[in-house]
């Protein structure tokens, strides 16, 4: 806390001739006045007067302003009345005493669209006098600086207000520190998280780049003074929210130095202003776009500077306001440098715009109405609470959720470069992919040509942006899939008839049974959704096969059992997986275990246990032969409509294409439908395609598929899970 003597002694540096009894006349009284009170936070509550008066010194305003900071929460907090502080320090401080407790009582924080109304009252109740808002804005200032003991709900509240009334405000009197202060620390309450993104970012461009403020200043100030003209160069950081606007307004990133470090290139005379620019420009090429000369064309509230911004060394842009130290101080003081003392007289800066005249202009705007809504235009920060920020290596900033994960960044960026996403480095650390990120942290994401999209990306992402991407990406990866398998069958039915297959030939006949394209078709094969006898009967209609270009019918009866896979050692036990059914047509795997080799259908879910054990795995195919005999059981699952003789229906349709029940049961039974299995010998997979065409042809029929047990029902003897029911057929032997 500033002392008293401090306080006047502050005072006396700008303006030896202050009346220091009247200064220590109302320290006396304002410390009586609060004696019984503390602040919050601990401490005398005068200590909370005494510093606002301290900032007013800053502002070099006269002693009315000084004594107005001292006694402004008297009337409001204590015993003391208008008239008492009239009795004792005159009219014209107990105006302003009484101007500031009015503010304090104006409701500033009421509903957006009470805002722009409120800024109007609040414009004329200062009309009286502008100095009653230097001091409130200082008295917001100050408690802006020691908010950490209230309430965080307290806290929010005052922070909001600021950056919605005080902050604007202080802009438009031209108040530039004041303003950048009140941002940043409205900004910490209110977005911490963004401000410490920020400031990471900030932090570790400044290690990388090392302290470029003083290398820069010493060459602007070179370059000027070979031209003649002495000018003093101030570079300094920019407030980290001055550069999140920026960042928000212009949707830029935050790589270059001139987002974070500018220059002031402070001269005597206006005319050393643009011999000074032409030292500049002369010496550095200019960035186009950047220059404004408002030292020609002056802001409403008497700013005025040349900016420009050119390219350094390294193509390293500087920022730049050129001004005289007169136009410096009304840009940073505004309105108030009406008011500032000089060596014990009022300064009387030609720059300074007159206060009575600038606010009779901003009312007069104001009463015509279409001030309001420009005053109030930071009140539309967005304020994103549960949100991380992120950067990119370039310096991008990419807001996402809480929770992301390096995933959705990289998603953020580009489907392309979610898609290809094969890891990825936080802070330069290689971390998985399931991370969550934090505030501030720096993303690199690896890309590799083959990566694609895994399923269970899916439950990593947070965004929508990025789970309907890598849902995409898996649907056309398995279209694929089938297309690749819809060809394997189209080529096996081709064969079959005894024909040849081939590109054209599909395509022929993808045309002639209407589908969109040959993929189409191949995937709709896959699915069984078309069987390939169509696809030949498409290109060759009803044509009887060639004699001799299929081998007769061998005898069953007389040749002994085949090994119908090919791909396993002879004499090697063959089961059959009872998840996936394989049948001829399905690609297949064959895994080695314990008495034998399981085959299983390369889609079979069980499969992706088995990944690691890759030398397990045998490649395998079927046997030509394979597909001769209807003794290949597959299992499809029915859902029928519960009506009398839908299975005497289902039967026989079964026996119509050629095929035998191995074993049936139901699954589940509704009043209204029931859900079936049943176990069907079939040739391959285009006969079990055309019995299922031929099911799903009935009314009675709701949906019929090829079944895939869940891998935790899969177990070593699935058939014995549910009730069967045999049928007479007799099974046939497998091999
Ligand atoms: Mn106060």
């Amino acid at each position: 806390m500033i002392r008293q003597f401090e306080l006047v002694e502050r005072v006396r540096e700008y303006n030896p001739n202050t009346d220091e009894a009247l200064l220590n006349r109302a320290y006396v009284f304002g410390a009586r006045a609060h004696a019984e009170q503390t602040r919050l936070g601990g401490g005398p509550f005068f200590g909370h007067p005494l510093e606002v008066a301290a900032i007013l010194t800053e502002l070099r305003l006269d002693d009315a302003s000084i004594v107005t900071a001292l006694l402004h929460d008297t009337i409001e907090d204590t015993a003391a009345t208008r008239d008492e502080i009239a009795r004792l320090f005159g009219a014209e401080i107990a105006d302003l005493v009484d101007g500031v407790t009015k503010l304090t009582q104006l409701e500033l924080t009421s509903s957006e669209t009470a805002q722009a109304e409120n800024f109007r009252k609040l414009l004329l109740a200062m009309a009286a006098d502008v100095r009653v808002i230097l001091v409130k804005l200082a008295d917001r200032v100050h408690n802006m600086r020691t908010l950490d003991p209230l309430a965080p709900d307290k806290r929010q509240r005052i922070a909001r207000e600021t950056m919605e009334i005080y902050a604007p405000l202080a802009g438009r009197m031209g108040m530039q520190s004041i303003r950048v202060e009140l941002e940043d620390l409205a900004f910490e309450v209110l977005n911490p998280e963004a401000r410490t993104s920020l400031m990471r970012r900030f932090l570790k461009l400044k290690r990388d780049t090392g302290d470029l403020i003083p290398q820069i200043s010493a060459e602007i100030t070179e370059v000027v003074a070979a031209t003649g003209v002495g000018v003093e160069v101030q570079g300094r950081e920019k407030r980290p929210y001055s550069i999140w606007r920026k960042m928000e307004e212009k949707q830029t990133s935050f790589s270059q130095l001139s987002d974070i470090y500018g220059f002031r290139v402070l001269c005597d005379a206006e005319e050393d202003c643009y011999r000074a620019l032409g030292a500049v420009h002369r010496h550095w090429r200019n960035v186009p776009g950047r220059f404004k000369d408002y030292i020609s064309g002056p802001k409403a509230n008497g700013y005025r500077s040349i900016h420009t911004t050119v390219y350094g060394a390294g193509a390293m842009r500087v920022e730049m306001q050129i001004r005289t130290r007169a136009m410096h101080e009304v840009a940073e003081t505004g309105v108030a440098a009406h008011w500032a003392y000089k060596d014990g007289h009022r300064a009387h800066n030609p720059f300074a715009v007159d206060p009575f005249e600038w606010l009779r202009e901003l009312v007069e705007r104001l009463e015509k109405g279409d001030e309001p809504q420009e005053f109030l235009e930071h009140v539309k920060l967005d304020m994103f609470t549960d949100q991380v920020f992120c950067f990119t290596p370039k310096g991008d900033v990419v807001g996402l959720p809480r929770g992301a994960t390096p995933i959705d960044f990289a998603y953020a960026i580009h489907t392309n470069v979610g898609d290809h996403c094969a890891g990825a480095l936080v802070d330069g650390r290689r971390v998985p992919l399931w991370t969550r990120l934090r505030n501030g942290q720096q993303v690199e994401v690896i890309t590799a040509e083959g990566q694609t999209p895994s399923p269970h990306w899916e439950d990593m992402a947070q965004t929508g942006r990025a789970k309907a991407a890598i849902r995409r990406a898996l649907r056309e990866r398995l279209r694929e899939e089938q297309a690749g398998l819809g060809r394997d069958l189209a080529e096996q039915s081709f064969a079959r008839a005894g024909r040849s297959g081939g590109r054209k030939a599909f395509a022929a006949a993808a045309a002639k049974l209407g589908f969109a394209s040959l993929k189409a078709m191949l995937v709709n094969l896959a699915r069984g959704e078309v069987t390939g006898r169509q696809l030949v009967e498409a290109v060759y209609p009803s044509q009887p096969k060639g004699a001799g270009s299929t081998p007769p019918e061998p005898d069953s009866a007389n040749t002994p059992p085949k090994p119908i896979v090919r791909g396993i050692r002879r004499g090697a036990a063959i089961r059959f997986c009872t998840c996936c059914w394989p049948i001829p047509g399905d690609r297949i795997i064959g895994l080695s275990r314990k008495g034998g080799v399981v085959v299983h259908a390369i889609s079979c879910p069980l499969l992706a246990e088995f990944e690691d054990d890759l030398e397990h795995w045998h490649d395998l195919s079927w046997d030509p032969e394979a597909s001769k005999k209807a003794s290949n059981v597959a299992r499809i699952d029915l859902t029928l409509a519960n009506q009398p003789g839908t299975l005497g229906t289902v039967c026989s349709l079964v026996g119509e294409q050629q095929a035998n029940i191995d074993n049936l049961g139901v699954t589940t039974r509704k009043p209204d439908f029931f859900l079936m299995s049943i176990d069907l010998e079939v040739r391959d997979v285009k006969h079990l395609s055309d019995i299922l065409t031929a099911l799903r042809a009935q009314s009675f029929v709701n949906q019929v598929e090829r079944a895939i047990t869940p891998p935790e029902h899969e177990a070593e003897e699935a058939a014995g899970e549910q009730p069967r029911l045999p049928l007479g057929s007799s099974p046939a032997p497998r091999n």
